[in-house]
């Protein structure tokens, strides 16, 4: 998977409210294939227990995560998604 794809799919886990912080630097997220836990510490960091984590160090859970931590950057992001979505309806 493609970070951008990675980012998008980050994205609608959030807007489908299935990232839900059960304590402080814990959080909970839906995904596709099962239910995983995400860690967040101190300094931002954060690990995921999915496989794609294991093998990849990165994945749509903990990307949700960090997104949901950084207004800012959510907000880029939803304005990217909505442009392309509109570059993909104009091409048909
Ligand atoms: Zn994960």
């Amino acid at each position: 998977m493609t970070l951008d794809k990675m980012i998008e799919k980050a994205y609608h886990l959030i807007c489908g409210r299935r990232v839900e912080q059960i304590e402080e630097g814990v959080y909970n997220v839906v995904g596709e294939h099962g239910t995983y836990t995400v860690m967040r510490d101190l300094s931002g960091s954060v690990t995921c227990n999915c496989p794609g984590f294991a093998s990849r160090k990165k994945c749509s859970h903990s990307l949700a995560v960090i997104m949901i931590n950084n207004p800012d950057l959510l907000r880029r992001i939803e304005r990217e998604l909505r442009r392309e979505e509109r570059g993909l309806k104009s091409k048909r």
